[in-house]
């Protein structure tokens, strides 16, 4: 490789570009726990405390010495990481422990059926793939009922048992049968082209507004965010999102998509139309907490006006915990706080324990259908690193009646107190403190009208959390970031190593930055 080929930034050289303006593109060379170092002008290492830990996949740092020795292990026993359609014991392993951990949370005996993949937006996308097979299998039981009714209808016509009677076709819009036409074969076709014409309707899928669920083709479609969204509005999955706290959204969504699918039957000798309900909507998901829209917790009465709202419309309730799972909120799941039980499960981020990319879709037997198993899957899924690695995260979760989530609860609260202080303080500058266990949001109020230029532009440009990010990584070596739709928030997702003298090091940095919005003291930035 010839010097200039290692110059030239080929990598996505337009986002470190980005990066620069706010002195983010700094290269990290080692990491343990909650700390990444950088080096230094002579090579030294240059600490720098994470608190966004792998956007929230590291729920026990980076590099834990268990999960790295587990590794180790795995390696060195020359373990058959790709070994496809064999047994795979340790994915079943994987299963059971997370139904298990389900149970106990939920307190629901009815078994999850494992689906596994690489990254979370798949584990989205098998979840959206797995509810739409359903639907489709459901709409074509339908879809034969409504034939083999219709043959019934012609044999006891045929038979003499049953007659058309006079005006039905009028009620579908038909004229009268011309000589040698059968009314019932008018009839027939009538209801098939309308049947056919509403089974065409693509699937709809609810979510909610400010939610994250992904950027591949599917997923992406799911996303609230317009900027990730719209451009490929005409590949993907249609959704409608609908504003949290408002179920009178949820109510006039199923009034819109409600329709009905016609059928035949017979009742005293006659020829009978009948309606049956149908409706498109294939899925509703939710985040327990909203990650990338804000750090947004989803409140206990709407998470249950969405639970109503899918038995109503008969689809399932995908909850995605790729973020807010693993113990991350204090609980398994971050949906147990809700008391809200999911028919379907993504998990994915820290249950990779930040070496190993992992996912799990979970899909309750009273839903699941076998024959996806023949339809979805990817090379690299269900290896047997990934499974074991995530077997040993929820061990060590789990390990001493459940450390890891007592852990999360409370340098949660610790943590969370400390940004609460804050808030009291600057309630001029800080608008909002949310969140649950080591998931907390800190939001400014909005820069865009400030006196400050440098602030004033950075807030116009949707720059500023990414601003302050550079000056928190500069000034006080610590890193977070905005969240991805909401870049007034800034996200503390550390891990449950997090000590007091490191929430004493982010008190300092952040009164530093809060001061200086106060100020509006740009010319105090460091960004690089
Ligand atoms: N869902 C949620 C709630 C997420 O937070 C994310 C990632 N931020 C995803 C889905 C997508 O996961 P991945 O980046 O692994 O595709």
């Amino acid at each position: 490789m010839n010097s200039e080929s290692v110059a030239r930034e080929l990598a996505e050289p337009n986002l470190r570009r980005l990066l620069s303006t706010a002195g983010l593109d700094v290269e990290y060379v080692s990491a343990s726990g909650n700390t990444l170092y950088r080096q230094g002008a002579n090579g030294e290492p240059i600490p720098v405390l994470d608190y966004a830990a792998g956007y929230g996949a590291l729920i026990f740092g980076h590099n834990h010495p268990d999960i790295v020795a587990r590794a180790r292990e795995l390696l060195d026993e020359q373990t058959p990481v790709l070994a496809q359609f064999s047994s795979h014991p340790y994915a079943n392993q994987l299963a059971a422990e997370l139904n298990r951990i389900i149970r106990r949370e939920t307190g629901s005996d009815e078994p999850y059926y494992a689906t596994f993949a690489n990254s979370g937006a798949e584990g989205i996308e098998a979840a959206i793939k797995h509810a739409e097979l359903d639907r489709v299998l459901r709409l074509s039981a339908v879809f034969e009922e409504i034939e083999a009714s219709t043959r019934r209808v012609r044999e006891e016509v045929r038979a003499g048992t049953a007659t058309v009677p006079e005006g039905l076709g009028a009620r579908l819009g038909l004229p009268r049968p011309a000589a040698g036409q059968d009314a019932l074969d008018l009839l027939i076709a009538e209801i098939d082209r309308r049947n056919q014409r509403r089974r065409a309707k693509p699937p709809v899928f609810v979510a909610l507004k400010s939610g994250f669920h992904g950027k591949l083709m599917g997923s992406v479609q799911l996303t609230h965010n317009e900027a990730y969204r719209t451009p490929f509005s005409a590949l993907g999955a249609q959704a409608r999102f609908v504003p949290c706290d408002h179920p009178e959204a949820l109510k006039e969504l199923l009034q819109d998509e409600r329709g009905t699918l016609l059928q035949l039957t017979v009742a005293d000798g006659g020829v009978r139309l009948v309606e049956r309900d149908h409706h498109t909507i294939c899925a509703v998901l939710l985040e327990p907490i909203q990650g990338e829209g804000g750090i947004r917790p989803l409140s206990r009465a709407f998470a249950q006006e969405i639970k109503a709202f899918a038995e109503e419309a008969d689809c399932p309730v995908v909850i995605d915990e790729i973020q807010s799972g693993m113990g991350r909120t204090g609980d398994f799941l971050g949906a147990t706080r809700l008391g809200l039980r999911g028919d379907y499960y993504v998990f994915a981020k820290s249950l990779g324990g930040g070496l190993a990319k992992a996912s799990v879709t979970l899909v309750r037997e009273g839903r699941y259908r076998p024959e996806f198993e023949l339809l979805h899957s990817s090379t690299f899924a269900k290896d047997s690193f990934s499974c074991h690695i995530a077997l040993k995260v929820l061990q060590m979760l789990e390990a001493d009646g459940g450390q890891g989530y007592r852990l999360a609860r409370e340098r949660g609260a610790a943590l969370a107190g400390m940004l609460r202080g804050i808030r009291t303080d600057f309630p001029d500058v800080v608008k909002d403190v949310r969140g649950h266990g080591l998931m907390l949001g800190f939001e400014f109020h909005d820069q865009s009208e400030a006196t400050d230029d440098t602030l004033r532009e950075a807030a116009r440009s949707s720059m500023f959390g990414y601003v302050i990010a550079g000056h928190l990584l500069h000034a006080h070596a610590i890193r977070t970031f905005p969240t991805a739709s909401a870049v007034h928030t800034l996200r503390f997702e550390p891990s449950v190593l997090l000590t007091d003298e490191e929430i004493d090091r982010l008190e300092h940095a952040l009164r530093d930055v809060c001061a200086l919005l106060r100020e509006q003291a740009g010319h105090r930035l460091v960004l690089a």
